[in-house]
């Protein structure tokens, strides 16, 4: 069997179960068996019927001896079914499907999979699932009388529908036509199973334990894909030449140094170290491709600002990329403040700095003539040239540049590329999805930052902590936000949300805060809209902010101290961490308060470990471990977990297939290996068509 062929010819299937696998995703045979079960339930006990015991879960195998509907007076029907074995009889009971009589009719030999009561003074068998067998190959069974795969049901696929389809494929495989991919050292060292044996056994384990070596070897499997074909990006990259070559000679490095040394504060040792990092890879021809991480407030943005300076002292333009305009104008304005003191640019000569919005349009002379180009992510989409550009700078984006840097490439550039974001991603996960990136961590704050004092507020105690804010906001003039959740899943619901905001946003003006001055933002705001209610909160015009997080990536607004988060217990820690960022950014206390109004033990603990605990990289990783990468924030959100059975949390594996992607690339030529080719060039094929 092909096994990269279409579905379409799958056997005895209706075109709307083959619809409804592709929309799961699955157009082929081999995405058909990648499609894996979440859990098993084990009915491989099979028993003769006379010894079937009270309370067992069991499989019984016998002819069916009568088959009747039966109607109670409360209006059920019942199907009563008995079979027979050598041994004995026993009953079996359905209830509701009438067209059940038609289908186990006397004299037919079925397998019947259960749980076993005893009902007066019968046993009686309430099955699970049943199947019709041949009474001498009754050992092949898929449904009963082993371990079976229990499957996600989605789209109006049934796991038995699953189940059967998959079965039917494993079935008509040649042997080893699952070829195996890896060299045999890397199988053997690594005590893994073979392919064919790992996709036999991941859907119709032949006992638990084999169940377990399966989900090791395909786990193995895509740690090692991904991994591998990371390490191929970063030597295709390592090959490229950067479009505009940056020269940091003397005179160049004499004016950065004047630059740093003149800015308002002395750089920590973090933002040291990430710019002589940033500095070495602008020498190089190939082009930068750099990740920066660093806590909200760890003072990224003038890192980003030294490495346009000097793309700038080279004759190159710098694009500035932030996810909202709100952002970009920030930045905007930071970024002109930054060049702005005279006394810290030798020879007076400071970059053009244009900003390009949805609004803001500047001519494509202006365009053409400025040195620092800063807009949204839209800004490659623009049809300027952008020949001269040298630096690329994408700030707090998920998806790190993937879909950019294609962008980019597909339009003949090769500049030096710098993401940023303040996401924090365990280093584990980092080096596993992202490991073509180098990677430069500030982990370090500027000094005199005062750390976020956090609490958690249960219900009980919401009023308390309303009066104390007032208190705050008349006695020292701080500004307050007010965040309130917002489930983006479907259109529908963002409404809903942004229906809930705004309720919100009246029960406040109204009620709690009737003598306070309120401002609402939210992600439907018209453009426009959202910048006038940032600029009046910044100029103090309103005490009270109530926002969807989309205040989340970088608002800097120095005065506002107090951050409230509504129904905290529905972001990730690692989201709540980057919502707590946007206070804390003066010299004042600031305050974080997480309400909840769900008094479950286990999201109070949840909370009261992130009001505890101040460092994100502590707060992500404990991400992982409770709600495991898929719900990883950033990840999740961009729906970038392409692995499917392996887990980010484990690190004995990752280190394992790590060694493996070491082994394969110093002993190994990839070209003798084409199933490996091949399963390389789908993850890429995937990938692209995921952004
Ligand atoms: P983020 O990393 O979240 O983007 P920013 O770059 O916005 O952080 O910096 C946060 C604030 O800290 C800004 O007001 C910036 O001017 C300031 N800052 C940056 N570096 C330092 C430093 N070394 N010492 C003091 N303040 C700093
Ligand atoms: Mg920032």
């Amino acid at each position: 069997m092909p096994l990269y062929e279409s579905i379409d010819f799958l056997p005895k299937t209706s075109p709307i179960t083959t619809r409804r696998l592709k929309s799961l995703g699955i157009n082929t045979y081999w995405d058909l068996i990648n499609f894996f079960p979440f859990r098993y339930e084990d009915y491989s006990i099979i028993s003769p019927i006379a010894f079937v015991q009270e309370g067992e879960r069991v499989t019984i195998q016998g002819k069916i001896t009568q088959s009747q509907n039966i109607f109670t007076r409360s209006g059920l029907r019942i199907q009563k079914i008995v079979i027979t074995d050598s041994t004995g009889s026993i009953e079996s009971q359905w209830f509701n499907q009438s067209y059940l009589t038609k289908l186990l009719h006397p004299d037919l030999y079925v397998s019947i999979s259960g749980e076993a009561k005893t009902m007066g003074k019968k046993m009686v068998l309430f099955p699970k699932d049943y199947e019709l067998c041949n009474e001498l190959t009754k050992s092949k069974t898929k449904h009963t009388g082993r371990i079976v795969p229990v499957y996600s049901e989605k789209n109006g696929l049934s796991t038995k529908t699953i189940r059967e389809k998959i079965w039917g494929v494993l079935n008509d495989l040649e042997t080893d036509e699952i070829a195996e991919f890896l060299p045999k050292d890397i199988v053997f060292y690594n005590e893994l199973l073979d392919e064919m044996t790992a996709y036999q056994n991941i859907h119709f384990p032949a006992t638990m334990s084999y169940a377990e070596r399966a989900r090791k070897r395909i786990s193995f499997d895509e740690l090692f894909i991904m991994q591998f074909s990371s390490r191929l990006i970063k030597k295709e990259w390592e090959n490229e030449i950067a479009g505009n070559l940056f020269h940091i000679d003397v005179p160049v490095k004499k004016r950065l140094e004047h630059f740093i040394k003149h800015l308002p504060f002395r750089l920590t040792k973090a933002q040291e170290r990430a710019i002589n990092e940033i500095l070495t890879d602008l020498k190089r021809t190939r082009p930068m491709n750099r990740f920066l991480q660093g806590e909200v407030g760890s003072g990224k943005t003038v890192i980003a600002a030294i490495a346009s300076y000097c793309s700038y002292l080279n004759g190159s333009q710098s694009l500035f990329m932030a996810p909202t305009e709100i952002l970009a104008e920030q930045h905007f304005k930071t970024i002109t403040g930054l060049f702005n003191s005279k006394s810290h640019i030798q020879n007076n000569k400071a970059p053009k700095i244009i900003l390009i919005t949805g609004s803001i349009k500047p001519s494509i002379k202006e365009v053409k003539n400025a040195d620092i180009i800063i807009g949204t992510h839209a800004l490659i989409q623009k049809s300027v040239s952008f020949s001269r550009v040298g630096l690329v700078v994408i700030d707090e984006q998920h998806r790190f540049g993937v879909t950019q840097r294609k962008e980019l490439k597909n339009k003949g550039l090769h500049p030096h590329l710098l993401t940023m974001t303040a996401t924090p991603i365990p280093r584990t996960v980092m080096l596993t999805l992202y490991g073509e990136l180098d990677m430069s961590v500030l982990d370090e704050m500027p000094i005199g930052r005062l750390p976020i004092k956090t609490y958690f507020i249960p219900k009980r105690k919401r009023q308390d902590c309303y009066q104390w804010i007032k208190k705050q906001i008349n006695g020292k003039h701080i500004q307050v936000y007010i965040i309130c959740p917002l489930i983006e899943e479907s259109e529908a619901e963002t409404l809903q949300s942004i229906r809930a905001v705004k309720k919100e946003y009246h029960h406040l003006k109204d009620e709690i805060f009737k003598d306070h001055s309120i401002g609402l933002l939210h992600g439907k705001l018209p453009s426009k809209e959202k910048r006038q209610v940032m600029d009046d909160f910044n100029r103090k015009k309103y005490d009270i902010l109530v926002a969807t997080p989309v205040v989340e990536v970088g608002i800097d607004v120095p005065n506002a101290t107090i951050m409230i988060i509504e129904g905290a217990e529905r972001f990730g820690l690692a989201q709540l961490h980057q919502l707590r960022g946007r206070v804390g950014r003066g010299s004042q206390q600031s305050y974080c308060f997480a309400f909840s109004e769900n008094e479950d033990a286990s999201i109070s603990k949840r909370l009261s470990y992130f009001s505890k605990t101040q460092d994100g990289n502590s707060l992500a990783q404990k991400d992982l471990e409770l709600r495991g990468p898929g719900n990883l924030y950033g990840v999740e959100q961009h729906g970038y977990m392409e692995l499917k059975v392996a887990s980010l949390s484990d690190y004995g594996l990752i280190e394992k297939t790590r060694k493996a992607v070491d082994y394969f690339t110093k002993h190994c030529e990839l070209k003798n290996f084409k199933e490996l080719e091949k399963r390389v060039e789908k993850l890429k094929v995937e990938q692209i068509s995921k952004d």
